[in-house]
Parts: C-alpha cells; sequence; structure tokens
C-alpha cells in the first residue's frame, strides 16, 4: 500500500518537528496540509514541500479556538474530500518554573493550546474519519507525557492528559478502521527549546544528544504507514533512552 495522494494534515507544521514531518510525509507523496497559527512559517514550510516537488496547502489557524478547528477542517473536505492522516503537534513550552510558580494565566493557556487543542484537533478529524472508515492519527505528547518534568509540571499535565486521550480513542475508534498512537519525544533541537541549555548530559541520556526534528519525523511517517498496520494505542517513545 502506497502513501501517495494520500492526504495528511500537521498541525504546528511551521517549524520544528511539524516541518520535518511535513517534509517527509509530502517526499513519500501526500498532500500535506500544514496548519499553524503563525502565518510566515506555515507559508514558509509550503514553499518548501513545493520546492522539493510535492504539493499541498496552508492554512492559518489556532488549534485552541473551536471555529478555526471548523473552518480548517471543512476547508480540506472541500479541498481534498478526506483527511487519511492527521499529525496532531502544535503545542508551546512556557518559561520553567516551580509549580506554585506557575500563574493561573499561563496554566489556562498551556492547557488551552497542548490540551484542548489536542482534544479539538481529534474531535473534529474523527468525525471526518468515522465517516470514511480510516485514518491514522498521530499525537504529539512528549517524555513529560509519561515521566516527571521538574519545572514545567503543567506541560507535563497537559502532555499526561494527550497520552490519556490517544489511549482512550485507540480503544473507541479502533474497531471503526482508525488506528491512534502517540509519540513520546526527549529533547528536540527546535524553536520551542532554543532558549533551553541542551548541552547537560542527563537529560539527553544514554546517546549523550538530543535528537534532530527529522529523526522524530522518521518515527511519525512509519506510524502513518501501512508498515504500522498493528500499531494502535501506543505510546511509542522516542529519546534516545533517556526513561529507558
Ligand atoms: P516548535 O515551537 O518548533 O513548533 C510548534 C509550532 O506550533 C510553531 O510553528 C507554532 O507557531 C505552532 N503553534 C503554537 N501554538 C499554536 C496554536 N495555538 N495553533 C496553531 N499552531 C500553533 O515546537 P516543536 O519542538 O516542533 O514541538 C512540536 C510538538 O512536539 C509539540 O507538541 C511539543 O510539545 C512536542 N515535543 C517537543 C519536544 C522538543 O524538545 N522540541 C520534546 C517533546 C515533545
Amino acid at each position: 500500500m502506497t502513501m501517495k495522494n494520500k492526504v495528511a494534515v500537521i498541525t504546528g507544521a511551521g517549524s520544528g518537528i511539524g516541518r520535518s514531518v511535513s517534509f517527509k510525509l509530502a517526499e513519500q507523496g501526500m498532500r500535506v496540509v500544514v496548519v499553524d497559527l503563525d502565518h510566515k512559517r506555515g507559508e514558509e514550510t509550503l514553499a518548501f514541500v513545493k520546492e522539493k516537488g510535492g504539493e499541498g496547502i496552508f492554512i492559518k489557524a489556532d488549534v485552541s479556538k473551536n471555529g478555526d478547528l471548523e473552518k480548517y477542517v471543512s476547508t480540506v473536505r472541500e479541498k481534498y474530500g478526506r483527511i487519511d492522516v492527521f499529525v496532531n503537534n502544535a503545542a508551546i513550552l512556557n518559561q520553567p518554573a516551580l509549580l506554585a510558580d506557575h500563574s493561573e494565566e499561563m496554566f489556562d493557556q498551556i492547557i488551552a493550546v497542548n490540551l484542548k487543542g489536542a482534544f479539538l484537533g481529534l474531535k473534529h478529524v474523527l468525525n471526518v474519519m468515522e465517516k470514511q472508515k480510516s485514518g491514522v492519527i498521530i499525537n504529539s505528547a512528549s517524555t513529560g507525557g509519561i515521566h516527571s518534568t521538574p519545572y514545567l509540571s503543567v506541560y507535563a499535565a497537559a502532555k499526561h492528559g494527550i497520552v490519556g486521550l490517544t489511549k482512550t480513542s485507540a480503544v473507541e475508534y479502533g474497531p471503526l478502521g482508525i488506528r491512534i498512537n502517540a509519540i513520546c519525544p526527549g529533547g528536540v533541537i527546535t524553536n520551542m527549546t532554543k532558549h533551553l541549555d541542551m548541552s547537560d548530559s542527563e537529560q539527553n541520556g544514554p546517546l549523550g544528544r538530543p535528537a534532530n526534528p527529522e529523526e522524530i519525523a522518521n518515527v511519525v511517517s512509519f506510524l502513518a504507514s501501512d508498515e504500522a498496520s498493528y500499531m494502535n494505542g501506543s505510546i511509542v517513545t522516542i529519546d534516545g533512552g533517556l526513561t529507558a
């Protein structure tokens, strides 16, 4: 089974892991829908996809807003008629702080984008995939979704929430022909982490370095393919052995 001409929607595709995933899936012949809040970065990703001979569209959307989700899913349906792969990836990171130093506003913002955004993505895309009776979803969790993440407690709570959404939805929708898995990267060099010191060997684990976004995209591409046809409800660490 080929991935050629299948339709992939990738949120947070203007940067880092989402951008690399867009390149990788376009390389496999998929039509990619680049979704991001940042217009410039999203258009840039799409331009790179097209430069490499790929096909796709960019849609500006805030994943934490239900109305934006409704609009972009209906735009994709009008343009391509289906969604074969959904990479539920957009998220933000706050300034590290002890739990009691997290403000209520910070809590609300992280939960709105990282957890409610992931929920809304699942909700709207599953409506489409349910009618198709097929589809693959990859949620971006984190080692913070299965492990403590000192100074990022709310981020960790949101990512643990994504693990819960993944496991439960995989059980609910597996019988309908839809596979849902989550990835848990460790440290990855992207715009999200550029302000953090990633040279700390303890945080990097046994391989002694953070990942490049391409190393995460390779796993997402595998999960999206029929090669992973028996993977459902899996929480896949890609952390160089950090949590082993
Ligand atoms: P990044 O900051 O490089 O890219 C995130 C993209 O999401 C940006 O283009 C940003 O504009 C977009 N975005 C932010 N808020 C949005 C919103 N409300 N609506 C739509 N788009 C929005 O981040 P990244 O490192 O590539 O992270 C991608 C995913 O991987 C995230 O879910 C992140 O939590 C997860 N992750 C990252 C790391 C890491 O070390 N970088 C580790 C584990 C998990």
